[in-house]
């Protein structure tokens, strides 16, 4: 279900152990060929696909555009938040649910930059409530959770996600080829990084001069689908285990 399409006595009738997601997004910068909105449609394409499923049992909050995306900055068309002040919006967002008595809140994000500071707002909100033992503060990245879509279609040329490369030019093509300017003939961006798996701090123009890092060239709209389809998938069945969660133990 929609939270935004709820009343005010709709929403405090719901059960407190309802989970209510929060869907996180950017407006960013997306290579030479991706609209600056591409984190932002594919977050709610996905999060239509799995609200659907979900039914009654989840409710979905509007998909949040605004991100953290500082390290973007040097191109135009992006949109940011800094990190600690979006640290604070998700904090708040936390408290918001909490006082009207949600106890399940999950983060579905789908922007790297989004990354850390939303883990950070799980840890620090859940110190603040420490005494509780009924809260359940959850995030996931929609490409975390484990999905191999190079084992359904081998012709998938990246094994990670990167940025407006094969996999997100893919899924745009997908749904609104229209956006999608010429792609077959970028550069291949290698994700690099001589240090991995420590991590290294970057901006994005340390890695790539026209903006993308991966293979856009080996985008389909085929592979689009596939992608969407694997994804939504994995948040359905990862959102069941949220909902089948017991209330209290650790083990769930
Ligand atoms: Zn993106």
């Amino acid at each position: 279900m929609l939270f935004h399409h709820l009343s005010a006595p709709a929403v405090a009738a719901l059960t407190p152990d309802t989970p209510i997601v929060f869907p996180l997004a950017a407006i960013e910068q997306h290579g030479q060929h991706l609209p600056v909105w591409t984190d932002t449609l594919l977050t709610q394409s996905l999060i239509d696909r799995v609200s659907a499923r979900m039914n009654d049992r989840v409710v979905f909050a509007p998909v949040m555009w605004l991100g953290n995306s500082h390290h973007h900055l040097d191109f135009n068309g992006t949109l940011s938040a800094s990190p600690r002040v979006y640290l604070d919006l998700l904090c708040s967002l936390m408290d918001n649910a909490i006082e009207q008595g949600f106890r399940r809140i999950v983060f579905i994000n789908g922007h790297g930059g989004n990354d850390v500071p939303a883990k950070q707002a799980t840890f620090e909100v859940r110190q603040k409530y420490s005494t509780r033992d009924d809260l359940l503060f959850l995030m996931t990245t929609y490409w975390g959770l484990g999905v191999e879509p190079w084992t359904c279609d081998p012709s998938i040329v990246q094994r990670e996600m990167g940025h407006a490369c094969e996999w997100e030019t893919s899924m745009v093509l997908a749904l609104k080829p229209e956006l999608v300017g010429a792609y077959s003939t970028l550069p291949t961006v290698e994700p690099g990084n001589p240090f991995r798996p420590g991590v290294r701090a970057w901006k994005t123009k340390d890695r790539t001069g026209p903006g993308h890092i991966g293979v856009p060239n080996a985008a389909s709209a085929q592979k689009g689908e596939l992608l969407l389809r694997l994804f939504s998938d994995a948040l359905v069945q990862w959102l069941d285990r949220v909902v089948a969660w017991d209330g209290s133990s650790w083990e769930g």
